[in-house]
């Protein structure tokens, strides 16, 4: 051993146990992590697979070193909704199709949201469809059923969420039943803006929340913009004001809607757009270091393949060609396909594997417990 190598083992010592003379503890204490859960609705292997051949460039969920596979059944049909998609994630149970955050006998149980929220973290909710729709509401909403939009609009303003961006507005603010939620969102010490994404002077103790339409927001395509990566990294950024540990949850939500639609260049824009956040999200974890990022889907939708293109050849008619695809759609419905998970960060090992999607969030609390 050279004297440079005893050196350099005298310094990792002393990284490692801390300096004697210090007050602090000589065992550092684990902070918990972060955690991003990014939820591409409808999302199956092969919208996954088209950011590889539509995209600029390449995707950035080939960063992701772990890789699993989840089973979507919900407890009521082969075929799970995005309700009962999002409430397994969000309450680590499998319900029946339409519920939030609802068990299978309709009692309302904690979200993850809930249980961290009462340890102080922060958490927040970024979707491109409406905040109260079924995958966002599922981390804040208790109702029997996804349509009860309007209850959902008054579930968020009373529950602890800091951080929202997403659309809406109708269901706070055109409501069947006229009632005012203005005193509501003052006296829940939420902050709402109604136009734009912006920066903020982020305060102390404030709640900031964004209705950027109606309903759901434009597609990609018809002029979204870059909605969905600056909400995240606007997000983020609050988070990181504020100080404590975050959950947040991001939403591709159309690239369900394209597949409803069969509607292959929607799907795919929506894919390549949820790529994008998903590149915000791994460049804050990558600069952190202590900050878990999952990437899964709720379902696939549409039963979406990247198929050959067809030519003819002389003497033998059209046969396949395997060098030009195209899109082709099994379903305007969900399917019962299992769905890829990613994960980056501590513990990402633990999502490895094939396991049921209501255990996504036994392993997202056991990364945060250090289990
Ligand atoms: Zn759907």
């Amino acid at each position: 051993m050279t004297l440079q190598q005893i050196f350099s083992l005298v310094f990792l010592s002393l990284i490692n146990f801390g300096n004697p003379h210090s007050s602090k503890p000589s065992t550092a204490v684990r902070k918990a992590p972060n955690v991003i859960l990014l939820i591409g609705d409808g999302m199956g292997h092969s919208q996954l697979s088209s950011a590889l051949y539509y995209g600029q460039e390449e995707p950035n969920y080939l960063r992701f070193p772990v890789v699993g596979l989840s089973r979507t059944s919900s407890s009521s049909h082969k075929i799970t909704d995005s309700a009962a998609g999002a409430t397994a994630f969000s309450c680590g149970v499998k319900t029946y199709n339409g519920a939030i955050g609802m068990g299978p006998d309709s009692t309302a149980l904690p979200t993850i949201l809930e249980t961290l929220e009462d340890q102080s973290w922060q958490s927040g909710l970024i979707a491109t469809s409406s905040i109260t729709h079924a995958t966002p509401a599922s981390f804040y909403g208790h109702v029997k059923l996804r349509k009860q939009e309007f209850d959902l609009a008054e579930q968020l303003i009373t529950s602890r969420v800091d951080f929202f961006a997403g659309g809406g507005k109708r269901f706070f603010f055109r409501r069947l039943d006229e009632k005012n939620l203005m005193p509501a969102i003052e006296s829940n010490n939420l902050l709402l803006d109604t136009l734009k994404l912006s920066a903020k002077n982020w305060q102390e103790g404030k709640r900031y929340g964004y209705l950027l339409a109606e309903d759901g927001l434009p597609p990609v395509e018809e002029g979204r913009g870059d909605f969905l990566r600056e909400a995240t990294n606007l997000a983020l950024d609050y988070f990181k004001s504020q100080g404590a540990p975050f959950f947040l949850v991001v939403e591709g939500s159309q690239i369900d809607w394209g597949g409803h639609a069969n509607e292959g260049d929607y799907l795919v824009s929506e894919m390549l757009d949820f790529d994008r956040a998903i590149g915000a999200a791994l460049d804050f974890a990558e600069k952190d270091g202590n900050t878990l990022v999952i990437v899964t889907a709720d379902h696939e939708c549409g039963g979406f393949a990247l198929k050959a293109s067809t030519k003819k050849v002389p003497f033998r008619g059209e046969v396949n060609d395997y060098d030009s695809l195209r899109y082709s759609f099994g379903t305007d419905g969900h399917t019962g396909a299992m769905v890829p998970v990613l994960a980056y960060g501590p513990q990402a090992e633990k999502f490895g594997g094939i396991y049921q999607n209501n255990t996504i969030y036994e392993k997202i609390i056991s990364a945060i417990k250090g289990l």
